[in-house]
């Protein structure tokens, strides 16, 4: 079983990425659990076309942890992929980042983990870096860990902070880099800018993800592309970017880059003024 998490910041197309990934390798025949660790609790929104999945949390606080069952809080979307959102707090209330532990700590409880999966993806926000969102790392959970960036100053910026995470647990886990994914939004220079971002930081741009308005057009058909249609380039694109995820071996620990650097390396390669 490979567990793997998804990290970048707020809005950068996590999910749509992950959610196509999963897709992708449940038709390939692999069975697949996805964990949404985002307090938004829509991570699993298009595996599960549009039905909103009762979180974790909710579910804990409405039964009970006693009367907790796993069918109340994983039910299964595009090709058997089994779905589960951790949820989060009441806005104003508690840690974010908290309700991912318990997430985890409940479906470890529940025997979720169990032998016939072959990947377990976790998709976490990473904007902020706390102890809760560290978890699946911190907690030896996620040993592969893939980072969702564009070529803007925001997503390399909180990029480069996830790795100082990764980095910090490196000693004590397993959670290694498995690469970058560049997903588009069509910034000048933006390949060569993530590519060279990726190797400053010891690591590689493992795929270039176009900005492609079918995805819009799947999302409103609440599916993801490979299910809506597996015949248009963006399906291709996740396909390859879920083979290249199947048959990578190259894992490194990052090597966070000063903000002074980030500046400079946009300056590089940004807009000429
Ligand atoms: P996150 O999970 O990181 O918060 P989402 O996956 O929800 O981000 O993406 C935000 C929005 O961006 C989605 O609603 C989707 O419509 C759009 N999006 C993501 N990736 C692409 C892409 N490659 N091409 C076009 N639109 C995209
Ligand atoms: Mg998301």
């Amino acid at each position: 079983m490979r567990q793997i998490a998804f990290y970048g910041k707020g809005g950068i197309g996590k999910s749509t990425t992950q959610q196509n990934v999963a897709a992708a390798l449940a038709k390939m025949g692999r069975k697949i659990m996805v964990v949404g660790c985002d307090p938004k609790a829509d991570c699993t929104r298009l595996l599960l076309h549009g039905k909103r999945q009762a979180t974790v949390l909710d579910t804990l606080r409405e039964v009970g942890p006693e009367n907790i069952k796993l069918d109340k809080i994983m039910s299964e979307g595009f090709a058997g992929i089994k779905c589960v959102e951790s949820g989060g707090p009441e806005p104003g209330v508690g840690c974010g980042g908290r309700g991912v532990i318990t997430a985890i700590q409940t479906l470890q409880d529940l025997g979720a983990y169990n032998g016939d999966l072959d990947y377990v993806f976790y998709d976490v926000l990473g904007d902020v870096v706390c102890g809760g969102f560290a978890m699946p790392i911190r907690e030896g959970y996620a040993r592969e860990i893939y980072i969702v960036v564009s070529g803007e100053y925001m997503a390399l910026y909180a990029a480069n902070n996830i790795c100082r995470g990764i980095r910090k647990f490196a000693s004590r886990g397993y959670a290694r880099l498995g690469g970058i994914i560049c997903n588009s939004r069509m910034v000048e220079n933006e390949r060569e800018l993530v590519e060279e971002f990726a190797r400053r930081l010891n690591t590689k741009m493992i795929h270039f993800i176009p900005r492609d308005k079918d995805v819009q057009r799947a999302e409103i058909n609440k599916k993801t592309v490979i299910d809506w249609n597996p015949e248009v380039n963006q399906a291709k694109e996740y396909l390859e970017l879920a083979r290249k995820i199947e048959e990578n071996q190259d894992f490194t620990i990052p090597t966070p880059i000063t903000i002074d650097e980030l500046e400079e390396l946009m300056k590089e390669y940004g807009v000429e003024d």
